[in-house]
């Protein structure tokens, strides 16, 4: 094809190949990188599910990552994901929201997302429980762990976290999935990671069936992989940099 001809025509067909190929470059580059950590330790590929964050991203990068087999999508604004989900609600996907929640977006959230990882309260617990029994919905439940001591970012302290999770079992409409953590920053993410196996352990010893261990983003997702985690978050290294100042 002629370089004047395409660029006099350059269609939003052509675009979107570009976007495809790149987000198809970038999930090859993270399944790579999966797979390695995965043979690092002997763990089974199989162990570990890659959630792409799409906070900041258009519609059309989920349903591309949806027509490249990517299935489980994470949004962390209310906003932004009840109108993706909107948007793409044809798609049979799965939706975990991972960003931190407040309880009077609770009756928003319960109607998009399958997995709210940020749990980190009895009040919240009873507010997305009172919600699923309304909207007839079942929600997974992980319960989010501080692994510093910064409030700002959310997450039950380490001593609370049995308690809670046996809230979320009691608790009608909601299951519960297992833990979920962000490393802290300054911190060698192995060793918070190390701190995360160990209640991630201990929740499991009362709730068999909790073993989702959320954790993992684009630069330390091989940490986490080494210390269990069965799904990681990943964005940037998938779709690329975020603009500071988005939408
Ligand atoms: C944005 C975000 C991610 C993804 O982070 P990247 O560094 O872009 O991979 C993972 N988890 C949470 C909770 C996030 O908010």
């Amino acid at each position: 094809m002629f370089a004047r001809a395409a660029g006099q025509n350059p269609g939003i067909e052509r675009e979107r190949h570009v976007r495809r190929d790149e987000i198809a470059a970038g999930l090859a580059e993270v399944d790579a990188r999966i797979a390695a950590a995965c043979r690092a330790v002997g763990r089974d590929r199989g162990e570990v599910t890659l959630i792409a964050v799409t906070k900041t991203r258009p519609a059309e990068d989920v349903r591309i990552l949806a027509e490249l087999g990517v299935r489980d999508i994470g949004e962390n604004r209310d906003q932004e994901a009840a109108q993706k989900a909107r948007e793409l609600a044809g798609l049979s996907l799965t939706w975990h929201f991972v960003g931190q929640l407040q309880t009077n977006k609770v009756r928003s959230v319960v109607e998009y997302a399958d997995v709210i990882h940020s749990v980190d309260r009895v009040r919240l617990v009873e507010a997305i429980s009172r919600e699923a029994v309304r909207q007839g919905r079942r929600i997974g439940c992980l319960v989010q762990i501080a692994l510093d001591d910064d409030p700002a970012r959310g997450g039950a302290r380490p001593a609370d976290v049995l308690e809670l999770a046996d809230e979320v079992t009691l608790a009608e409409g909601l299951w519960l999935g297992g833990v979920m953590a962000v490393a802290p920053l300054g911190e060698d993410p192995a060793k918070a990671f190390a701190r995360l196996r160990d209640l991630a352990t201990r929740v499991q010893e009362q709730h068999p069936r909790a073993t989702m261990v959320s954790a993992g983003m684009s630069e330390d997702l091989a940490e986490a992989i080494a210390f269990g985690a069965t799904h990681v978050r990943v964005g940037t290294a998938l779709l690329g940099r975020r603009k500071p100042f988005v939408r």
